[in-house]
């Protein structure tokens, strides 16, 4: 058979092997579905992901297809900015994060696109959460502009402004993968291990005789998600429900709640207590890979309908499976969708989760800790450890106001950021005291108070407030930090 180089390849050819599995990735709906896809189109165009400050060139090269190439131009696009220097930014530096959640993946991406060694480690395996994420305009813009249409046609059409969870990891995920980094799923961090003789900082994993445990890193990014401090007084409890979405008329034509507080709406709560005995402080409802609701409940009011059994001032114990009545909880979930959707969605089914149990879930939300630092050097035997907190382990997000991924993202870009000055040596005091006096004003964030110019957002945080100044800087202050990252 002749060799045909890919510039002769004809590049609109349907049986094409290395086009069949480009869009055999690029449509891939589970994780493991992307990582055996990605697999495939590696080993269809010669390339090997580890090499990865040559691989997205490769593969760009190989694959001469018009589907890849729209995709190429978005991602051309974002790397081309100043702020990565041509991807030399951060050559010298290796990056270790923490958790594939939205944050995670969109970290390592900018780390990616700075020129930097990426691994991104995972404890689960698969990517299950049905459950919807308000985004902000330019969260929109930002994604658009990685390709998110390409990946998920659906992606924010119309006046559509959330995804799921699970969808917008896949993005993504897939994005990371044709940027060079290293995502390994089914890896759960353990903690740090300080350097000792030829090595550099490591990471004690779980298993531990995982690959990755011999990375050896500069920069850790922990993006591990939420962690719940009980505290009673301020206690409000989330329930989020996903039913199924068989997209008919009828369901197209109930209109959507983004965000109801109870302040505005008063008259509607007031029925909703009175007809059903369900307390709520407010409800959304998205319409998306399924129906999906989320509402903050009045602990007393679960309590009441037998979805709590007994009280309890420690939100592990008064949320533990045990204190929980299921069935109860179903119910209660069901109705409260049933009543502000005024009975105009037939025939509400739960959507299954991965157990196969109904997708309902009941956390306590209010209680989360914003972390105090979102930075820290740390240095043993004279090598130097960045660290970074993005995402919900930074600050806590208030969903109905979609807070979770704008300041999510804001903060990988700030991070990004931070790890840019690092790799480019600026001295370690003043890259911490600015990510710092960047972090104060993260919790004021808002579409309001930011910048309209969503396609000028980069990673330098003057691109995205409004008027072109930071804060100044505040000398940074290391106490509670090490105890979020290295809980051992
Ligand atoms: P996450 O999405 O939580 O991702 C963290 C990742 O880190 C996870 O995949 C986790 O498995 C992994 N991880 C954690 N520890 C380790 C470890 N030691 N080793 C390896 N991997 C690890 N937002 C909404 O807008 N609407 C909602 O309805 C909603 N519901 C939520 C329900 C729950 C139970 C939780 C926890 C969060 C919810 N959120 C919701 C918040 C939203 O999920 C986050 O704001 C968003 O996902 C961004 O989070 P993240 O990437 O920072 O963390």
């Amino acid at each position: 058979k002749p060799h045909l180089s890919s510039s002769t390849m004809a590049s609109q050819d349907p049986v094409n092997p290395s086009h069949a599995a480009f869009d055999l990735f690029v449509q891939a709906p589970t994780c493991k579905d992307v990582k055996h896809q990605f697999a495939e189109l590696c080993k269809q165009l010669d390339v090997n992901p580890r090499e990865f400050r040559t691989f997205y060139i490769k593969v760009k090269e190989r694959l001469n297809y018009w589907r890849a190439k729209a995709l190429w131009t978005k991602l051309d696009k974002r790397a081309s900015h100043a702020d990565y220097q041509q991807g030399k930014a951060c050559t010298k530096n290796k990056c270790l994060v923490l958790g594939a959640g939205p944050c995670g993946l969109r970290t390592a991406i900018e780390l990616a696109l700075l020129g930097a060694q990426v691994v991104v480690l995972e404890k689960r395996e698969s990517f299950t959460r049905n459950n919807v994420l308000h985004l902000w305009p330019f969260t929109i813009c930002d994604l658009r502009g990685l390709g998110a249409k390409k990946f998920y046609g659906k992606f924010c059409t119309g006046s559509l402004d959330h995804i799921s969870i699970r969808q917008l990891q896949l993005v993504l995920l897939k994005v990371s993968l044709l940027l060079g980094v290293e995502v390994h799923t089914g890896v759960e961090f353990r903690g740090l291990i300080e350097p000792s003789g030829e090595n550099g900082w490591m990471a004690e994993l779980q298993p531990a005789a995982h690959p990755a445990a011999s990375f050896q890193f500069d920069v850790f990014i922990s993006a591990g998600g939420g962690r719940f401090v009980p505290d009673e007084e301020s206690c409000a409890i989330g329930i989020t429900a996903n039913f199924i979405n068989r997209n008919t008329a009828a369901e197209a034509h109930v209109a959507e709640i983004s965000g109801v507080a109870r302040i505005y709406n008063q008259k509607f709560f007031q029925d909703l207590l009175t007809e059903t005995g369900i307390d709520l402080e407010n409800i959304v409802y998205y319409k998306d890979d399924t129906h999906y609701f989320v509402m903050t409940a009045k602990k007393k009011s679960l309590l009441k309908q037998g979805v709590i059994k007994q009280d309890s001032g420690d939100a592990e114990e008064l949320l533990a499976p045990a204190n929980v009545d299921s069935e109860a909880l179903n119910r209660y979930a069901h109705d409260a969708a049933h009543f502000s959707t005024g009975g105009l969605l037939p025939d509400l089914q739960f959507a299954k989760n991965p157990n196969g149990e109904p997708d309902v879930a009941m956390f306590d939300f209010t209680c989360m800790h914003r972390a105090e630092n979102a930075s820290l050097v740390r240095e043993r035997r004279g090598r130097k450890l960045l660290m970074g907190l993005v995402g919900d382990c930074l600050v806590e997000p208030f969903w109905p106001l979609g807070t979770g991924i704008a300041r999510g993202f804001m903060a990988s870009f700030d991070t990004a950021w931070m790890v840019r000055s690092w790799g480019m040596g600026v001295p370690h005091l003043k890259v911490l005291a600015e990510r710092e006096s960047i972090y104060q004003l993260l919790s004021q964030t808002t579409p309001e108070n930011t910048s309209k110019n969503y396609t000028g957002y980069s990673i330098n945080p003057k691109t995205r407030t409004r008027g072109s100044t930071c804060p100044p800087s505040t000398p940074a202050r290391c106490s509670t930090f090490t105890t979020w990252i290295n809980p051992n």
